[in-house]
């Protein structure tokens, strides 16, 4: 009979082991991880340097890179924030630094720094871990009618075990959320989040690598006007929620950086009710609106009527795409600007401030895939992380309803949620 069960052995897993131990050593602790390794993903992250947390520390900033729990995780992080995960990490020797974008990793740049600290402090705590455990079936013991001290069993494929208190971290596994559901949860069905989208357009093939801020608005395909209009009814959305801005890379199967990963994110759900086809809407120009630009360059065509308009270098643009937005708008390699036609013009304005392409279907981004959907949040205790639906049961980490965007947010949500659990159930223990 252990106090305390955590099943999964990942960063939510390792983590609120640590801290229910050191809450109260007195407890019997272990973890069931299906696994022959411990923390897989926290070694594959970041590339391999584990981007542990992200360098913003006000909680009310911080919930604005959560397009799920970006309400319920704000008392969260006012308990425990990145800051705290700094320190946790400094105390035992580990330094973080900090990138230019705010991502911070071990300064040794490897994963494995944060694994080895995780398990010698589980090990120096003396708490149990069971590889190879997968994690099959669990019920209460006895009828919570009958016994108020009722206890968990937890089946694995090595034999069944008894806990006094449950605390499920197992990430986006669906049997796991089937066991839940028929507990009696609610699962929000999960869909990918954190993709890039494919698009195949003359515009920009032969141009990959290119990099630019813009400004990318998801918009209706004329064909699909009413599916369109029905997915942003059923999701609470507005056509201002699906704009943002941000870096635009062009890649060779379409786009990507982090203002596509971010609207990728923020419609995961509606995206995928999308079937991934939909249009986007890009301003290469993002402090111009399509009437200044159309000014701008009827200036430009009376200062400098002589030069060919490929060769004019007007705006802060990459050079390779200028000339592909210049070639869109029927404009030649020979034109000069004496020559162009107002319509030429007026095209030229339209590609450089609301230029359309066609998304037909996503790529994972690096490898580095989230999923949005999971334990709906309206069921958990937000002050404990316990089940509001089902007492001793405890979750943490991404097998809840959070995800966010990529920078350490998706770890940070593991560290918040499996340091309140903990704390909540060497508090109930102990009650
Ligand atoms: C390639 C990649 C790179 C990433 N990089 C970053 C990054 O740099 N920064 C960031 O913030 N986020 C990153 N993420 C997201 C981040 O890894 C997750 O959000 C985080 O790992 C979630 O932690 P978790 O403990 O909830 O789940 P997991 O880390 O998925 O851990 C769940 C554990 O439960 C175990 N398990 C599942 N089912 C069972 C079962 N039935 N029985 C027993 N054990 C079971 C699994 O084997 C696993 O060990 C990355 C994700 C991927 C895929």
């Amino acid at each position: 009979m252990y106090d305390v069960l955590i099943l999964g052995g990942g960063a939510a897993g390792f983590y609120a082991a640590i801290h229910i131990a050191e809450a109260d050593p007195k407890l019997k602790v272990a973890i069931m991880e299906r696994g022959k390794e411990v923390l897989g993903k926290v070694k594959v992250s970041g590339g391999g340097r584990c981007n542990v947390t992200h360098a913003e520390f006000d909680p009310r900033e911080l919930v604005k890179y959560y397009p799920r729990g970006e309400k319920e995780l704000l008392g969260p992080f006012h308990t425990y924030c990145s800051g705290d995960t700094v320190a946790f990490f400094e105390e035992r020797g580990i330094s973080l630094k900090i990138e230019e974008d705010g991502r911070m990793f071990p300064t040794s740049n490897s994963s494995q720094t944060i694994i080895d600290c995780l398990v010698s402090e589980t090990e120096r705590l003396g708490v149990k871990v069971f590889r190879n455990s997968s994690v099959t079936g669990f019920a209460k013991l006895k009828d919570a009618a009958q016994d108020a001290n009722e206890s968990w069993q937890v089946q694995t494929i090595r034999g069944n075990y008894s806990a006094k208190k449950l605390l499920v971290c197992t990430g986006s596994n669906p049997k796991i959320w089937g066991i839940l559901q028929k507990l009696g949860h609610s699962i929000v069905p999960p869909v990918p989040s954190l993709f890039t989208f494919n698009i195949k357009d003359d515009r920009i093939t032969g141009i990959a690598g290119v990099s630019t801020p813009a400004r990318i608005n998801i918009v209706p395909r004329k064909s699909h006007l009413d599916k369109f209009q029905a997915a942003l009814k059923k999701h609470g959305l507005q056509l201002s929620d699906l704009e943002t801005g941000g870096a635009l890379l062009i890649t060779h199967w379409g786009m990507s950086g982090p203002g596509i990963l971010r609207l990728s994110a923020w419609g995961a759900l509606f995206l995928s009710e999308l079937d991934y086809r939909f249009s986007i809407r890009v301003n290469w120009l993002p402090a111009y609106h399509e009437g200044g630009v159309l000014k701008q360059l009827q200036q430009i065509k009376e200062v400098e009527g002589k030069k060919t308009v490929l060769r004019t270098k007007c705006f802060a643009l990459p050079k390779r795409l200028w000339n592909s937005l210049v070639k869109a708008s029927g404009i030649t390699e020979a034109d000069k600007w004496a020559d162009i036609k107002k319509s030429q013009l007026q095209n030229l304005a339209r590609e450089l401030t609301a230029c359309q392409f066609q998304v037909n279907g996503k790529s994972t981004f690096k490898e580095e895939f989230v999923t949005a959907g999971g334990i709906d949040l309206k069921e958990i205790n937000f002050k404990t992380y316990e089940s509001k639906r089902i007492p001793n049961l405890y979750f943490a980490g991404e097998i809840i309803n959070v995800d966010a965007i990529t920078g350490g947010f998706n770890f940070q949500n593991a560290w918040t949620g499996a340091y309140i659990a903990a704390q909540g159930i060497a508090e109930s223990i102990n009650a």
